[in-house]
């Protein structure tokens, strides 16, 4: 037995295990220092002199076998598609290191990958984009066994099924806007998820795994009861799980998805009638009742949905849905919240066969930060595109998880300090309602059947003229440049808060709940935890909610999250609706169990482990110092 050190891959810009497991001379220069800054990762050998780095006073035994599993993972995948004693951050919430991150390029060396971990008795985590907020996709610091993240980027296989693209296969690191654009181009057909990260190209498997929401108020959130996936049983052996309906089953599917380059719907067993999206979600949707639209902890489906983790996904298969003949972006604004909710239900759910294609809600605070805090994100997408920034968000992440003073901080008081040299982000009639209403809604009415764009126009005009005159005002994006500044306004709410909370120096936190169908109003808050500013922004056609809080630094968030959280579930909401529990929330007991029985031996997302644990918890609490304990706060991050 040797110990390894979990190092501080930043500190270090290089390596790993051993000498023996590295396979070298002990001693080398980084391999691949500069591709590695740009993801985050590093891949080399540490210089024999470097003092270990204690990770959150972390020491782990490796056995022998997990000292030779860097080597047998090279084996598989290739030296260049491992790398060694990695330290991660999540997008908001958690950082620790790996002891090795593994990115197989088949699904026969994704499984291979994961027999390998499985005997060498090492916790496993797999991941995509990293875009989570709710911690799931990294190490916590936790120690009791290494973690092997296996990172399923490069399993971005499209397949569309048929001449018409009605379905698709997406191997698991597929990214949610990859498909989107090449479905739209190839096929004319949508893709079933946009979520706010869709710049960041998020896989469509980490939102099966998830149940990521986003906007799509017709389709719900990602689900499919179709799927390629391992499950690690209860004697340590993988399993191969098929329910991906092809005419070849189980191990022939995967050898033949393996060199696929197409799908005909001959490929499919025309038996399978087993859904590949949510069924009935307008339906669903419309019916105002008091449950809620979709969460988080919600056990229906295949096993593969909303597992977070404890199965590794090789492959989804997906419906997709028709590309609307023309539609339209409207930006309305309304003087109270209840006149915004009204308009919702009246305009835009009123009827499961003309409803809005989605329906988002910001207030008057979450306009303000965005302008403050988010101009210079707005204009990156604008330059560098969707697919283009993925590689600095990275960037972002890696800097500040660099163990310097200040690195923590550094991008968002640039991001601050730099965001009054641009001009303000929303077009000049976007700008004017913004100033005169504290209510605003993102609408996008389309036409999927003859005249159900004029349809939905026509309920809005009648609604804006069943009110008092100005309580309600819309513009119609005129153009595209419109249309993308209003979208990219709402998409930036989420990275700006963490920047607006730097740059007040005050805390904050953030919290992803969905409250029932028929439930109309601000959840009344715990009056002893005074909130500075409330940011509420929400997929509002679902009723589903973010909110981030800008606290005095006097308030113990932890305390105000949980207070905050009973008070969500009073009126009946659920929490998380769509961010995942991750390591952020202790999940209610059947889904525990669920988890359970996906992975008896708990070694998929083990880190989960700790929250399955705490019973007693309402959310999980880490003892780690450096860990946030709740969504964005600079000041414990910082301590
Ligand atoms: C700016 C921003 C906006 C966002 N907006 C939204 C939003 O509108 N709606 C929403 O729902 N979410 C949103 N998110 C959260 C995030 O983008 C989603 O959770 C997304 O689905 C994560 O995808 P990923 O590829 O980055 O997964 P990761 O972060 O890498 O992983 C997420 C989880 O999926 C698991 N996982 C990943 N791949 C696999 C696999 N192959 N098999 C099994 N498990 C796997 C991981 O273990 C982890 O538990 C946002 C995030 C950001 C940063």
């Amino acid at each position: 037995m040797v110990f390894i050190r979990l190092s501080h891959a930043a500190r270090y810009a290089s390596v790993s295990f051993s000498a023996s497991v590295g396979g070298g001379s002990g001693r080398a220069v980084a391999l691949a220092a500069s591709a590695g800054i740009l993801s985050g990762l590093f891949v080399g050998y540490q210089p024999k002199e470097s003092k270990p780095h204690r990770h959150c006073g972390c020491e782990v035994h490796l056995t022998d076998v997990q000292q030779q599993l860097g080597g047998n993972l090279a084996e598989i995948v290739g030296r260049g598609n491992v790398s060694s004693n990695v330290t991660m951050r999540g997008s908001r919430l958690g950082e620790g290191t790996a002891l090795a991150v593994v990115k197989p390029g088949s699904l026969h060396e994704a499984m291979a990958v994961l027999k390998a971990c499985c005997a060498a008795g090492v916790a496993v985590l797999p991941q995509g984009a990293n875009t989570s907020l709710t911690g799931g996709s990294v190490p916590r610091g936790e120690c009791d066994r290494p973690t092997v993240i296996i990172n399923m980027r490069r399993l971005n296989k499209i397949l569309p099924v048929g001449a018409d693209g009605g379905q698709v296969l997406c191997f698991a690191g597929a990214g949610i806007f990859q498909l989107q654009s090449e479905l739209k181009n190839k096929y004319n057909r949508d893709s079933h998820s946009v979520l706010g990260s869709i710049f960041l190209n998020p896989s469509v498997a980490a939102g099966v795994s998830y149940g990521s929401g986003g906007t799509q108020i017709r389709k719900g959130p990602a689900f499919t009861n179709r799927a390629l996936f391992c499950r690690v049983a209860q004697g340590g052996e993988v399993e191969l799980v098929d329910t991906l309906g092809l005419q070849v089953k189980g191990k022939d599917a995967l050898d033949f998805l393996e060199t696929a380059t197409e799908l005909g719907l001959q490929d499919l067993d025309p038996k399978c009638k087993v859904a590949a999206s949510w069924p009935n979600y307008r339906q669903h949707l419309t019916k105002l009742d008091s449950n809620v639209s979709r969460y988080n902890a919600d056990t229906t489906g295949a096993e593969c949905n909303r597992s977070e983790g404890k199965v590794l996904i090789l492959a989804t298969l997906h419906d997709t849905f028709p590309m609307p003949q023309k539609d339209s972006v409207i930006w309305a604004s309304c003087s109270d919240f209840e006149t915004a909710q009204a308009l919702k239900r009246e305009v835009c759910i009123a009827s499961p066969d003309c409803m809005a294609k989605s329906c988002e809600y910001i207030n008057r605070e979450v306009h303000d930060a965005v302008d403050q805090a988010g101009r210079i994100l707005i204009k990156m997408i604008e330059i560098l595109g969707m697919t283009r920034l993925e590689p600095l968000w990275n960037l972002k992440l890696f800097i500040e998880s660099v163990p310097l003073p200040f690195a923590t901080i550094v991008c968002d008081k640039f991001l601050w300090w730099f965001n009054g040299i641009l001009p303000k982000p929303l077009p000049a009639k976007l700008q004017a309602l913004t100033q005169e209403f504290d209510h605003h809604m993102l609408m996008e009415f389309a036409e999927y059947t003859p005249g159900e764009l004029d349809g939905l126009m026509s309920r809005l005009r009648k609604f804006q003229d069943s009110k008092p005159e100005g309580t309600v005002k819309f513009h119609v994006c005129a153009d595209a440049r419109e249309r993308s500044r209003a979208t990219l306004f709402r998409f930036a709410v989420a990275p700006a808060f963490r920047t607006y909370c730097i740059g007040l120096g005050q805390q904050g936190l953030s919290i992803d709940y969905a409250l029932p169908k028929n439930f109309t109003r601000y959840p009344e808050l715990p009056a002893q935890y005074p909130v500075s500013r409330r940011l509420v922004y929400s997929h509002f056609g679902c009723n589903v909610y973010h909110e981030d809080y800008v606290f005095d630094n006097s308030i113990d968030v932890h305390e105000a999250k949980m207070a905050i959280k009973k008070a969500i579930e009073k009126v009946g909401g659920k929490l998380p609706a769509e961010h995942g529990h991750g390591t952020e929330y202790a999940a209610p007991a059947d889904m525990q169990q669920r988890w359970r029985l996906s992975d008896p031996t708990n070694t998929m997302t083990f880190e989960q482990r700790l929250v399955m644990e705490s019973w007693g918890a309402e959310l999980s609490c880490f003892h780690c110092p450096a860990l946030w304990v709740g969504g964005t706060s600079y000041k414990k991050d910082y301590m």
